[in-house]
């Protein structure tokens, strides 16, 4: 069908802290299916530049923004990567976006570089002949490519996915030069944003097309509660924006992989799974056990569990919480643990092999997120048949069906919604989660349901399709 450019920050398995990776990762798969080429381009960090040795050089430029930058082309698990080598702004200690003293304060330069040699392999192709039909943006940190793309004349058609609006690439004005803006476009229809410069604005603005990552995602953000600033930007691209739902890996997220494989129709397997859990995590739970595998954060809620805690607890509930984050949260589960020893575990940190355990031995799957663009946990739970209990907001909403009568009726329920996203709501969510494990045949029956409900990327690879091709015929 054609070449597609993906510029992104970070990418399975080479560099993950959230969702975007998992995505950004799986694309080119998935697409592959479809007939498109696909390269990834992201900087390779500290940590990802011996992956590329002996790679061959395929793009250079000896200022890239205060230092010599190259492009390094080869191939990872499969997946075309371009590593942008440039000491400068990637060779240092730490994570992608922070050091020990908190965030890059050059992080604006830094991804505008990226974007711009993400520009630049769109308009001009590689020395090894590879040049693109399409540049697919992902996020604010690849928001400058359609930017510097439209601004230098190109014809190459872009697409900008947002894939969390709440994340905007802010910079003051009088960054403007050093990042390599046209002056004349610094005005509020145009590149300003509330006084300063927004790489997620300027791609909303230049980008030919632009996706999220679910379709109640795409109409959330014209709302000010979602859009966070930048709704009416999204409102004035209305026509342009859709909403593809993220898929996730049914290879790798599979409850046949296990130690205690099952599936749909032999469903034993999982009551191993949530024993050998209970014992790794030392819990004695009688009720269902829900899990929560997230950044430890306001956007996904978890300061509401405390609250919900007690009761389900009493009604005979027990709570495996995996993530890291916000310190404050972070000692709230901790004291949860201490209050509730039995019940409550609580591993601080990040750990996907046990993730994987904790979604074959849960029961449910809890997301009390305020807004979720897609989210990928519910997805992994309804694989595992491990329920997703959810706040109905952005992917959440379109990936869940929640137990209400007309859907048990018609035998379709794969999980509980709540809105919105508080306590009282959640509670109630809570304990018609205990009411649905305490009836084995209802439960029985949605655990199926959650099983066999497609989450792969079959149906979005299509969409993805679509639209490249729409901008490329
Ligand atoms: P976000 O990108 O907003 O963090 P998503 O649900 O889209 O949320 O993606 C989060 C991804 O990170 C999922 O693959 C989830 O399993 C994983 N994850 C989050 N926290 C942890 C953790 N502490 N250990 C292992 N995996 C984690």
């Amino acid at each position: 069908m054609g070449r597609v450019l993906s510029v992104a920050s970070e990418c399975v398995p080479l560099l993950k802290t959230g969702g975007l990776a998992d995505v950004v990762g799986a694309l080119p798969q998935a697409l592959a299916s479809q007939g498109w080429e696909m390269r990834v381009l992201m900087p390779a960090y500290r940590s990802v530049l011996p992956q590329a040795k002996g790679w061959p050089v395929v793009w250079s430029d000896p200022d890239l923004f205060g230092g010599p930058g190259r492009v390094l082309a080869g191939e990872v698990a499969g997946t075309a990567m371009l590593l942008l080598d440039a000491p400068h702004l990637y060779d240092r200690d730490g994570g992608p976006y922070s050091g020990p003293r908190g965030d890059w304060p050059d992080n604006d330069i830094r991804f505008a570089a990226l974007s711009w040699v993400g520009a630049a392999i769109a308009r001009d192709g590689l020395s090894d002949g590879w040049r693109p039909d399409v540049l697919h943006a992902h996020d604010w940190q690849a928001g400058y490519a359609p930017a510097y793309l439209a601004y230098s004349g190109a014809a190459v058609p872009s697409i900008l996915t947002i894939h969390n609006i709440a994340f905007q690439g802010f910079s003051p004005a009088h960054r403007l030069a050093a990042l390599r803006l046209p002056t004349d476009q610094f005005y509020p229809d145009a590149l300003e944003y509330f006084g300063g410069l927004s790489s997620l604005k300027a791609g909303l603005i230049t980008a030919t097309k632009i996706t999220t990552v679910s379709p109640s995602y795409a109409g959330e953000l014209r709302r000010a509660e979602f859009g966070m600033g930048l709704q009416g930007v999204v409102t004035a691209r209305a026509a342009d924006v859709s909403g593809i739902l993220n898929g996730v890996d049914t290879d790798v997220w599979s409850p046949e992989n296990g130690p205690h494989p099952y599936s749909a129709r032999a469903p034993k397997g999982k009551t191993l799974a949530r024993a050998a859990l209970c014992a790794e995590l030392g819990l004695d739970v009688p009720g269902p056990l829900a899990i929560i595998i997230s950044r430890l954060t306001d956007q996904k809620g978890i300061d509401l569990i405390p609250a919900i805690a007690a009761s389900f607890i009493a009604a005979g509930g027990g709570l495996a919480v995996l993530g890291s984050g916000d310190s404050a949260l972070e000692a709230q589960m901790r004291a949860l643990q201490t209050q509730y020893p039995s019940r409550v575990a609580v591993r601080i940190g990040y750990d996907e092999d046990l993730s994987q355990r904790m979604f074959a031995g849960g029961d449910a799957v809890l997301v009390p997120s305020r807004f979720e663009p897609c989210g990928l946990t519910q997805m992994y739970g309804l694989r595992y048949g491990t329920l997703p209990v959810v706040a109905c907001v952005g992917g959440l909403a379109d990936t869940v069906i929640t137990a209400n009568p007309a859907a048990l009726a018609a035998g379709v329920a794969t999980g509980i919604t709540f809105h919105p996203t508080d306590v009282p709501a959640f509670d109630l969510a809570m304990q018609s989660l205990i009411r649905l494990h305490n009836d084995p045949k209802i439960w029985g029956q949605m655990v199926k349901n959650a099983m066999r409900h497609p989450v792969g990327w079959a149906q979005s690879a299509k969409t993805y399709s679509d639209l490249y091709a729409g901008l490329t015929q």
